[in-house]
């Protein structure tokens, strides 16, 4: 390990506790949501300059246009995904760098998520098996579609925006099921938690956000 790799190691065990702590600040209560977003090394996400940023709340960019997620928003959407959760298996829609997959991992048994970009889905596939992180099946392809295969699901996360809510997702959502997604057009977003039972579907809305866009096919 260089030094300066050691030196970014070192400062991060305090700053992640920063971070933990601003995030109970926020309303954040679950303690296993919490402990995860002080476990994954969200520096091995970012490129390296942008290392020493990593524990920061914010959203930073990470190429294809794309941006990893706010940990305050990861861990709004892995709390309310979990409250009350019964099941196994969770569909996730937008892989990106894999912060958010890596911060859900260990809380489910199994995770499928899909990813529009390959290139990103390869560095990613490759990110999470070197974190040790195994119980995720990767996918490329449109998430408007879902994962039918697998499905039904217990679980759905969205981490990108769509500008309603996809029909084939809510059809592969299992009977209980939960989802959490983001709606609305750039700039104007409700992350929504639509939950099922059996023929219907309930939705609240838990906070305003700013994610990029589901894009089309
Ligand atoms: N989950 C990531 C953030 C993802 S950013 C994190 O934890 O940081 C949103 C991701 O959704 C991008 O990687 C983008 O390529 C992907 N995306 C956008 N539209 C999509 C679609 N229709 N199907 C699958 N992925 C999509």
């Amino acid at each position: 390990m260089t030094e300066t790799r050691q030196g970014i190691g070192m400062t991060s065990a305090r700053t992640r506790d920063r971070l933990v702590q601003r995030l109970r600040d926020q309303g954040i209560r679950s303690e296993a949501v919490l402990a995860q977003i002080r476990e994954v090394p969200r520096h091995l996400f970012v490129d390296e300059a942008l290392a020493s940023r990593a524990y920061e709340d914010r959203a930073l960019p990470i190429g294809h246009n794309q941006t990893i997620s706010q940990p305050y928003v990861v861990a709004r959407m892995t709390e309310a995904l979990l409250d009350g959760f019964e099941g196994e298996s969770v569909l996730e829609i937008g892989t990106g760098c894999g912060y958010q997959t890596a911060v859900l991992a260990p809380l489910v048994k199994k995770i499928y998520t899909v990813e529009r970009i390959p290139e990103l889905l390869r560095k990613t596939r490759q990110r999470l098996r070197d974190l040790d992180i195994y119980n995720v099946q990767f996918r490329p392809g449109d998430g408007w579609e879902g994962w039918p295969k697998y499905g039904p699901y217990d679980g759905i996360i969205v981490t990108a925006a769509a500008s309603k809510l996809p029909e084939k997702l809510l059809s592969q959502l299992s009977s209980k099921g939960r989802m959490v997604i983001p709606i609305g057009p750039p700039g104007l977003q409700d992350l929504m938690l639509v939950t099922r039972m059996n023929d219907r579907f309930e939705q609240v809305s838990l906070d305003a956000v700013s994610f990029v866009p589901l894009v089309h096919g």
